[in-house]
């Protein structure tokens, strides 16, 4: 398997390639030569198979030959070693809860199975790796958890002061060993920026090696496939399901339509979005405007140009009827995302965080007078937004266990002005 990158002026890479590059040269994001099919045999007792059997079956062909088959077994399961129920709602939506991972988001599948695919593309190589990365809350804390004590690669995380939960921050600031966090008097715009011009530094590029663990990374994009996997093994009605998953940059639902495209039975996708609504008004009027992000109650969707959404077109040849034909998205307001969280702790007494009520919202309104059923993808805990979802429900929320020791933990960042020199400064001289 190869990769040729989507802007068509690099050459073709394996995955080995593509996951230390991340980005083509040309800039343009890779894409797999093709898309492999499942056997119909598999899809139809996909159910007598364990989480990890799935997990190497649909990774193999992808890695092909830039990891051997008892090293990804490995990467799979240590990447998936934690639950992924599908857990009944209402009578008709169901919801995939994928914050059981140790940062309690989604995130933590693609980050585990990045970082230890670059630890072990780095194992020969005598010099460390810097991972940059700048986060407005869920990216960082699970690339920073996915690289915890992998050998030879060090994470700097930049965060903006302030700007993210304490749950969030505690995930970033109390790793230590490989992982540095440092707290930004600023915007999370300020951060990327900052991350970005280090990227394009000569001198800095000369003295560290320098690695992004962005999004577009097809070992963070690719892996997210999985779930939809585990959430068909727990579908147990006749027909099949309707997804709509919460976006932002577009990965996940992008991760899901690839999976349909391998055999994975799926009725129809609908991407869910904030304000932000480049993609809606793109399949209702044809046209592709993007513009600023605007800031929401769900902010981790707060995208004004999704990077994924070309890898969207590709997957449907690039044909408008094609994808209108599999794909809707919708733009839900803060006030309904609110209002969904309320209603819907009343009535079914589940806490939906507002990435998920966005999601929920859209597909109810979608399956309204239909006689179809859907999953939404839970992308994150509700205990990661506190503020939002209390006050939307009036109880608090409970913690879950297995981030209780965050709260003994000490934060532990570096404070430094929102300005690149002294990142450049810091980086130089560490
Ligand atoms: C990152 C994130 C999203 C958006 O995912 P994309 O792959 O960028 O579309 C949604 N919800 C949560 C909680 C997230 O952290």
């Amino acid at each position: 398997m190869l990769y040729y990158s989507l802007n068509h002026q690099s050459p073709k890479v394996n995955f080995a390639e593509a996951a230390v590059k991340g980005q083509a040269p040309d800039k343009g994001l890779y894409f797999p030569e093709y898309i492999p099919n499942l056997s119909k045999e598999f899809m139809n007792s996909i159910k007598s198979y364990s989480k990890e059997e799935i997990g190497f079956t649909v990774m193999k062909p992808y890695v092909a030959e830039s990891i051997d088959n008892t090293t990804l077994q490995q990467i799979v399961n240590e990447t998936i070693n934690f639950n992924f129920p599908l857990v009944k709602i209402s009578e008709n939506i169901f919801s995939l809860e994928l914050f059981h991972g140790p940062t309690l988001a989604f995130k933590d599948v693609g980050a585990r199975f990045m970082s230890r695919c670059l630890g072990y593309f780095n194992r020969n190589n005598k010099k460390e790796i810097t991972v940059l990365v700048a986060t407005s809350g869920d990216t960082g804390g699970a690339v920073a958890n996915g690289f915890l004590g992998v050998d030879g690669v060090n994470v700097v995380i930049l965060y903006p002061s302030k700007k993210v939960s304490p749950v969030q921050e505690l995930q970033l600031t109390t790793l230590n060993k490989n992982i540095t966090a440092l707290e930004i008097e600023g915007t999370f715009d300020d951060c990327q920026a900052m991350v970005k011009q280090a990227f394009t530094d000569i001198d800095l590029n000369k003295k560290i090696s320098l690695t992004s663990a962005n999004s577009i990374n097809v070992a963070r994009w690719l892996p997210q496939q999985l779930y939809y996997f585990f959430a068909y093994q727990q579908w147990a009605e006749t027909e099949a399901p309707i997804i709509c998953v919460p976006s932002g940059n577009f990965g996940n639902i992008c991760a899901g339509i690839v999976a349909h495209i391998s055999g994975l039975p799926v009725k129809h996708f609908i991407a869910a979005c904030n304000a932000n609504n480049v993609v809606p008004n793109y399949l209702q009027t044809e046209i592709y405007a993007p513009k600023p992000a605007i800031a929401t109650i769900s902010n981790a969707m707060d995208v004004g140009n999704p990077s994924n959404f070309i890898r969207v077109m590709q997957l449907f040849n690039n044909q408008y009827n094609q994808v209108k034909n599999k794909l809707s998205s919708i733009s839900i307001n803060d006030t309904d995302t609110k209002t969904t969280m309320q209603s819907i702790y009343k009535k079914y007494k589940y806490v939906l965080d507002p990435h998920g009520a966005v999601a929920y919202k859209v597909l109810e309104d979608y399956l309204k007078d239909k006689n179809e059923k859907g999953f939404i993808l839970e992308t994150a805990h509700p205990v990661k937004f506190p503020e939002t979802v209390e006050e939307a429900i009036h109880q608090k929320i409970e913690i879950p266990e297995n981030i209780k020791h965050l709260f003994s933990l000490k934060k532990k960042s570096i404070s430094m002005q929102a300005n690149f020199e002294n990142l450049k400064e810091w980086l130089m001289n560490r």
